[in-house]
């Protein structure tokens, strides 16, 4: 079933094109060799890796060589400070044309305002994002009330008023243990030393996001910015229900949708679940279930855009022209209708895999999953998510542990598996394959037994494999990764 969508994707155009990429990426790896042989081989050796294990990373993909290799293009030698047409540096007019084909096929794709393509990454698209809000919010206003035109106008003094305005402003996220991000205020990351934060967790019994509890945390604390968006959170979020509680107090509604950006894309998530009639300011990766190059995104409404439009020079220098003509093709890709069946299945997989899961009786986090991931707990196994990971990992399955709502063993250990569905789909992985892959994933954890540290308790990290389930693991997902090869018809000589 999903035949089609694969081959279509991931060498448009079928074998030809399958031919064509084979010599490309031969030749290249050729004139590589020619200076460091190491990285000619270091570079087969990842596609043979990604060939042969079953990554359900949830983060990842597999993006086509068609944006593979526009990256690795002379675009990358070029400077382009500043926006389309209005640049810091002579010479510009190519890279004009991809930023600009990258911003109108993301206005296209999500239905959006105004797009910018100059994020080298999530993170930096949220930095483009808060700084931005900040100036609209906060640095506009002050400039207005100092009667400056803008801030090399104040006085010392003003300035240094301003800026402690600027650094002490509120931010409303989702908690890490609920499945937020690092970067939406956590004090390790950049966010939270900018800003005062608080997180909104899930119900405790259900594993939801609970819009009344969210709605009562955004009243007493009073926040500029209220951020949803999740890295390990397997549902749906309804952001009408955001939006309306932004806009009860005030906030500016920020929707980091980094991971489940493909399912906005392919139209899976429609209405009150897509974010970006609702939200002020949207940031994503490109390289997640959007399935294009490393890189960021951000998307706002008009009122927003100016501000955003100056995240080179408040937050990012030269653009990697490279990359944004890489994401002027993926997203030429994901506007194809091919996409959204694409899109559809990863929803389909996940509900597979996570059935899957619920049959051979292992517990989930919410009980299952709207989205792209499933989020395992591993505890009924008596493992922790460390010891599942490196199980997991010794069979060939590919996976990242994560922490669980109140997680007794908490940010480093963890009680959780993260699977997600974007990169096995795109290998044309359908429901079949995922309810295997559940089968292959219980086999491992049931056969993994914690080891007792000197002292007599249970170690959380170090652990046995039961005789003979790495071999039967390995085999049965080679006949999966067999039946569905990554890059069909490309081969390395
Ligand atoms: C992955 C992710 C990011 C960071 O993306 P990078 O490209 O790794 O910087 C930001 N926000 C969320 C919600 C993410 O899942």
């Amino acid at each position: 079933m999903t035949e089609s969508t694969t081959v279509n994707t991931q060498v448009s155009g079928g074998n030809d094109v399958a031919a064509t990429a084979s010599t490309a990426y031969n030749a290249a790896l050729e004139v590589i060799a020619s200076v460091e042989p190491r990285v000619a081989e270091a570079t087969r050796d990842e596609l043979a890796d990604q060939r042969s294990s079953l990554k359900l990373i949830a983060s990842e993909n597999y993006a086509s060589p068609a944006v593979l290799l526009t990256m690795g293009t002379w675009f990358s030698d070029k400077y382009a400070e500043g926006t389309v047409g209005h640049r810091f540096y002579a010479g510009c007019q190519n890279v004009d044309t991809v930023e600009a084909l990258a911003a109108e096929h993301a206005r296209e794709l999500f239905g959006a305002e105004y797009a910018y393509a100059q994020p080298h990454s999530g993170i930096d698209a949220n930095l483009v994002a808060f700084w931005s809000i900040l100036a609209h919010r906060v640095e506009s206003p002050a400039l207005e009330r100092f009667g400056a035109k803008n801030v090399n106008e104040l006085s010392e003094e003003d300035w240094e008023t301003l800026r402690h305005e600027l650094g002490n402003q509120r931010m409303l996220g989702m908690s890490l243990d609920a499945g937020g991000h690092l970067t939406h205020g956590f004090r390790p990351n950049i966010s939270g030393k900018m800003f005062h934060q608080r997180s909104y967790g899930t119900d405790p019994e259900t594993g939801l996001l609970d819009y009344d509890r969210v709605a009562a945390a955004a009243r007493e604390f009073k926040p500029l910015v209220l951020i949803a968006g999740y890295s390990a959170y397997p549902r749906r979020v309804n952001f009408a229900k955001m939006r309306e509680i932004a806009d009860e107090v005030g906030a500016t509604l920020m929707v980091d949708m980094a991971h489940f950006a493909g399912l906005v894309a392919g139209k899976v998530f429609t209405g009150e679940e897509n974010p970006v009639p609702y939200a002020h300011v949207v940031t994503t990766t490109t390289h997640k279930s959007l399935r294009g190059p490393r890189g960021g995104l951000v998307l706002a409404t008009e009122e927003y855009a100016p501000s955003v439009d100056r995240g080179c020079p408040m937050v990012l220098g030269g653009p990697l022209s490279h990359v944004m003509a890489a994401k002027a093709v993926a997203l030429a890709e994901a506007r194809q209708p091919a996409f959204a069946t694409y899109a559809q299945n990863i929803a389909d997989n996940a509900q597979s895999l996570a059935e899957g899961f619920l049959q051979r009786d292992a517990r989930l986090v919410t009980g299952g999953t709207d989205n792209h991931l499933v989020l395992l707990d591993v505890s009924g196994f008596g493992l922790t998510g460390r010891q599942a990971e490196s199980a997991l990992l010794d069979a060939g399955v590919v996976t990242n542990r994560n922490s669980v709502p109140a997680d007794p063993n908490g940010a480093w250990y963890t009680s959780g598996i993260r699977f997600g569905t974007p990169a096995l789909t795109t290998r044309g992985f359908g429901r079949d394959e995922f309810d295997r892959v559940a089968e292959l994933v219980v086999d491992v954890l049931s056969n993994t037994t914690p080891n007792l540290t000197k002292d007599g308790r249970t170690s959380k990290a170090s652990y046995t494999l039961a005789d003979g389930v790495v071999e039967r693991t390995k085999a049965a997902s080679a006949e999966l990764l067999d039946k569905h090869p990554l890059y069909p018809g490309l081969e390395l000589t």
